[in-house]
């Protein structure tokens, strides 16, 4: 498969060139033309597979960038995560000029804040600190349509479950999710169960 078999914008197209990705990899070529469809997934696979982009490509073309508001939330185990997702969504939007925003604990709530209420895409954060902005009311919800569940595994294994169920029955009910994971122990099988809408399940 080719990038050019998905029916991807010319501003992601002209991104995808310039980042050196010449071929979806394997994931990519799986998740692609079902998350374009809006479907909700569930995707086993490791890192380093091109999974983040295999989210990060259809989210960019998804967002509409005429809402102020945020339209996606990548919820990540760790700040590096949320950092690298926010990175790669700014590199692959970057000639539709999408926003992306990480939102982490141990810094400074304020600058979130601010992010949060300017025009801001797409959010990648930790599930804690993104409960507090939701609490505190600095995270608007109600154009929330994509979010993506990224290494849930590692997210439960960590002990985030509550925080990510108090997060999810904040969202939207007529959103698309999307779940990563490496493995699919019970847990992570019951969450998607529980919240998404007769997930497509793939694995790489
Ligand atoms: P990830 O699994 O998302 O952490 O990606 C692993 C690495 O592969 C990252 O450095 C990406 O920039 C790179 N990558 C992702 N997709 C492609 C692609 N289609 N072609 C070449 N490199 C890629």
């Amino acid at each position: 498969k080719r990038f050019s078999d998905f029916g991807l914008s010319v501003e992601i197209t002209r991104a995808l060139m310039e980042l050196g990705y010449e071929t979806p990899t394997e994931v990519q070529s799986k998740v692609l033309p079902v998350a374009l469809e809006k479907k909700d997934l569930v995707v086993k696979s490791q890192t380093g597979s091109g999974k983040t982009a295999s989210f990060g490509i259809p989210l960019c073309e998804m967002v509409e960038w005429e809402e102020n508001k945020p339209q996606a939330l990548v919820l990540t185990p760790t700040r590096e995560l949320a950092v690298q997702v926010k990175e790669d969504i700014t590199n692959i939007g970057r000639f539709k000029r999408i926003k992306a925003a990480a939102v982490y604990g141990k810094s400074p709530f304020h600058r979130q804040k601010l992010e949060l209420n300017q025009k801001t895409h797409v959010v990648a954060g930790t599930p804690g600190r993104v409960l507090d902005h939701i609490e505190k009311g600095t995270f608007p919800l109600d154009k929330l349509n994509y979010l993506v569940i990224d290494e849930a595994d590692e997210m439960l294994n960590m002990g985030f479950i509550e925080q990510v169920e108090a997060i999810i029955k904040e969202l939207p009910a007529d959103r698309v999710t999307l779940t990563f994971s490496a493995t699919l122990p019970e847990d992570v099988e019951s969450l998607c169960h529980k919240y998404m809408k007769d997930p497509v399940n793939i694995e790489v």
